[in-house]
């Protein structure tokens, strides 16, 4: 099978084969873009490396040797030879790992090519270019440090050498550094550089930080990584050469404007390690003009032909422009929504491409907001760098990547590197004092959707004394600063946080997203308030209204204790009256703002532990109120302690023993909307029992509560409201259809359903879960997105089995999975009518329930 591919035999839907880069190069190469040419080496001839014996089979051996062949040939040029073909060595996954892997330059340079590239060109240029290549073989293939290269040269720089003579100098210095280490001399057969460079590249696959990124960005472990073998093209020639990356538009704001940075006379890896401060390309169009026009044509040529915003790079050699690599480019959360609906407007994608291109974990960092305008006019920023990567943060200085230990932080760098990938990925901002727009730190903020404030030029940080410095204000670690990712401002101290989910495009996606979608999207929503904000995100409804959540509040809670320490069915009854009109007001007004959309109001589920009092202060005070003593006051609580809360007397085992709970809640609910009837309001009431495991505990409770309510109200048939139930309990997935004689609706409750199936208490699983993750027992805590396998199953057994004899039964879903996309998908596809999740998560859930019906 073949391994090694030109780029003229490949195209971009390689990926996988070729890595993403090699397939890009392919697509480019038959687009007749000015490429370097070269070839791939497949990712199948990485993991067939990685899984035998990490050995380059002879087979492998002389595919590559042919394809150098080939390569010389389109170039004119010979490995080794007079008129010396040098390429650059650089590894491809089929996704992206920004700086993760590694690159080795100049290959093919050795102590004869090195003296004709001298005469050719001149001695400074061969010997920089040979040092370099000696450098970058022997940290990625040899692993010396690089700061002992470093060292050499800093040393070297003092001996004032002239210019001619420097870099031969240093080369001599390098390859005697190369032999006192590894006793052996540096290869100067390039064939044999080359493998021992492919060699590195496929085992960099396993590197730590590419281990790390892998985990943190759900990358499969068995991809393995493609090596582009490409001719090199010298962007540090002269200085009519450079080199430079850009976005076609822009990254951190989604602007359509090309935006990126270049230098003149360097190599690309100048730029990407932030080492030098590039110049705004925008400054090349009065420098080199008819590049920058042929540059911005190509550009747009691979926008329109990916239909993306692409990420170039590029090298001027001589002159001459080649374009190096292109890819989709990775942009702010806020950018790409931004650049996904602009897209739709110059009709180069669809409404669904659009949607299917927004992650829905974006939205929530959309949420995040920025700074309130207020604060932002009082403070004075301490300092400015580039915005980096959108949204803003609030945290301490934390000038060590390893001591970076919760999100409240904002790790402060000269510069990142990928060592620092776990704190930055812990932290809530990275804010650094080098580096330019497309430096590691700010491209992977950017695809963390972090905030990043990247390259201040008058930050400077002290790690002896752990201080750092803004100007002329001195911060210690631990101080909280605030950072603007959209601005690049830098400021002391907590700055106020505004939502900023106003942005035009957001609601534009949100719209179409609607149109497209078939699952409905509710709120769990407990008060008037929380009502208001999940439908300014467009909730349809409420899929849950947990009433014991009602009574948190100071002047209820004291009833509600009161109601719960009863003994007597006088006591519970006089407290059940008390808490009545509370009820009924927060109904009225929950109706009020609802209207005629669906309210399900879950009726009294306590967590009993939850509302008792603890302290001698509050026991003192319910006994007064109670007008009962305090031993008796004990002796009450005592009798309500159980072992196992979450499988005790709660739910409708509650209503079972003293259904004048429920009573009163139906009551409450009636009232009130026989009260906004009066208002020309007719609201759409479902009334829910919860933690239901059999057809008769069913049956008995709907029946006490109807009995009643027909009892009280003459005119209840004016009321629009239905009895259905929650499915919460593996038995009641079993008995389903039986039950949907008897109930109007279901919805899972799967919190419980996952605790009680799983046997996992939702309240402790914290303490063990994450290892679980960690060893791949579970790849996500099921209390976060559904369990497919098992709960999904019960789910779907009760679906079907309901469905079946009713299909318009109404089902829905209301744990905290809800507003999980990977749940959503999974509900769109057992065909439930609705979701439901909390305010803040509406539009995420909104969007993936478009993205289940594209
Ligand atoms: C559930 O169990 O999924 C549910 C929504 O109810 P609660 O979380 O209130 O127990
Ligand atoms: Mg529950």
């Amino acid at each position: 099978k073949q391994k090694v591919y030109l780029f003229s035999e490949g195209n971009k839907n390689m990926k996988n084969l070729l890595g993403g880069k090699g397939a890009n190069l392919a697509e480019m190469t038959n687009l007749g873009l000015p490429i370097p040419q070269g070839f791939i080496i497949t990712t199948e001839a990485c993991n067939d490396f990685l899984h035998k014996n990490l050995i380059l089979t002879e087979d492998l051996k002389l595919e590559i040797k042919n394809n150098i062949f080939k390569l010389e040939k389109i170039t004119g040029k010979i490995f080794g030879g007079t008129n010396p073909l040098l390429v650059s060595v650089r590894s491809g996954a089929p996704i992206s790992m920004p700086g993760m892997m590694d690159t080795i330059l100049n290959l093919g340079l050795n102590d004869d090519t090195v003296e004709i590239l001298s005469i050719k060109i001149n001695s400074s240029f061969a010997f920089s270019i040979y040092s370099r290549f000696i450098e970058m073989f022997s940290d990625i293939v040899k692993n010396i440090p690089r700061e002992k290269f470093a060292c050499i040269e800093e040393e070297l720089k003092k001996k004032n050498i002239d210019k001619d003579n420097f870099y031969r100098e240093l080369t001599k210095e390098y390859k005697n550094l190369y032999k006192i280490t590894l006793n052996e001399d540096f290869p100067q057969d390039p064939e044999d550089q080359l493998f021992q460079c492919i060699i590195a590249i496929f085992n960099s696959w396993n590197n730590n930080r590419a281990k790390i990124y892998r985990k943190l960005n759900d990358i499969d472990e068995n991809m393995g990584t493609a090596v582009n073998i490409q001719e090199m093209v010298f962007g540090n020639l002269n200085n009519n050469s450079g080199t430079g990356v850009a976005f076609t538009r822009n990254p951190a704001t989604g602007e359509n404007d090309i935006f990126g940075e270049y230098l003149i006379n360097a190599q690309g890896e100048d730029i990407v390690a932030g080492i030098r401060t590039p110049l705004p390309i925008s400054h090349m169009k009065e420098t080199m003009p008819s590049i920058y026009e042929e540059f911005l044509a190509y550009g747009k040529q691979l926008e329109n032909h990916y239909k993306e915003m692409q990420d170039i790079e590029f090298t001027i050699e001589n002159g001459k422009l080649f374009i190096l690599q292109t890819r989709n480019g990775k942009r702010s959360p806020y950018a790409g929504i931004k650049m996904a609906v602009a897209m739709v407007k110059e009709n180069l994608i669809s409404k669904e491409e659009a949607i299917m291109r927004i992650n829905p974990k974006d939205i929530t960092i959309l949420l995040h907001g920025s700074f309130s305008q207020e604060s932002l006019n009082k403070e004075m920023p301490l300092g400015k760098g580039l915005a980096g990567s959108a949204g803003i943060a609030v945290g301490k200085i934390v000038l060590r990547s390893e001591d970076v230990v919760d999100p409240d932080s904002i790790l402060v760098r000269t510069e990142t590197s990928p060592e620092d990938l776990s704190g930055m990925s812990i932290a809530n901002g990275i804010l650094t004092a080098k580096g330019g727009l497309t430096s590691h730190g700010a491209v992977v903020a950017r695809s963390m959707g972090k905030c990043c404030v990247a390259g201040c030029p008058t930050l400077t940080i002290n790690l002896e004394t752990n201080k750092i410095k803004i100007g002329n204000m001195s911060l210690k670690e631990g101080e909280y600063i605030s950072i603007d990712g959209y601005s690049g401002n830098i400021y002391k101290g907590k700055l106020k946080i505004d939502l900023s989910d106003e942005i035009e495009e957001f609601y534009e996606i949100l719209n179409w997203s609607k149109s497209i979608k078939k699952l409905s999207v509710r709120m769990n929503a407990d008060t008037p308030e929380d009502c208001q904000r999940g439908l300014r995100y467009f909730a349809e409804g409420v899929g849950l209204c947990r009433t014991e959540h009602m009574f948190f509040k100071t002047n209820r809670i004291w009833p509600m204790r009161e109601m719960i320490v009863s003994d007597t069915l006088e006591e519970r009854k006089s407290s059940l009256e008390k808490l009545k009109p509370y009820q009924k007001n927060d109904f009225i007004e929950i109706f009020k703002i609802l209207k005629e959309k669906p309210v399900n109001i879950r009726l009294l589920d306590p967590p009993l532990h939850e509302f008792l009092p603890t302290t001698p202060e509050e026991l003192q005070k319910l006994s007064k109120l109670m007008k009962i003593s305090m031993a008796e006051l004990k002796y009450r609580l005592q009798k309500l302690e159980e072992h196992n809360p979450m499988l005790g007397h709660r739910g409708c085992r509650l209503a079972v023993t003293y259904p004048e709970i429920y009573l009163m809640q139906c009551e409450a609910i009636i009232e009130a909307a026989l009260e906004v009837k009066k208002l020309n309001i007719n609201p759409n009431i479902e009334i829910m029992i919860p933690l239901v495991a059999t057809f008769k505990e069913f049956q008995f409770i709907k029946n006490k509560i109807e009995e009643n309510l027909m009892n009280l109200y003459p005119n209840i048939k004016d009321i629009n409201y239905k009895i259905g139930t929650m499915i919460e309990l593996p038995r009641t997935c079993l008995i389903a259809n039986k039950l949907s004689k008897e109930a109007d609706f279901f919805s899972f409750g799967t919190n419980d359903l996952t605790q009680t199936t799983f046997g996992i208490s939702r309240d402790d699983s914290g303490k063990f879960i994450e290892e679980y993750k960690e060893h791949h027992i579970l790849e996500k805590s099921p209390f976060e997105s559904v369990d497919i396998e098992g709960v999904g199953e019960l789910m779907k057994i009760a679906v079907d089995s309901t469905r079946k004899e009713n299909p318009n039964f109404k089902i829905g879903i209301c744990g905290e999975q809800g507003g999980d996309p990977k749940t959503i998908e999974y509900c769109h596809n057992l065909n439930l009518n609705y979701v439901s999740c909390s305010g803040f998560r509406i539009p995420i859930a909104i969007l993936a329930a478009a993205q289940s019906n594209i």
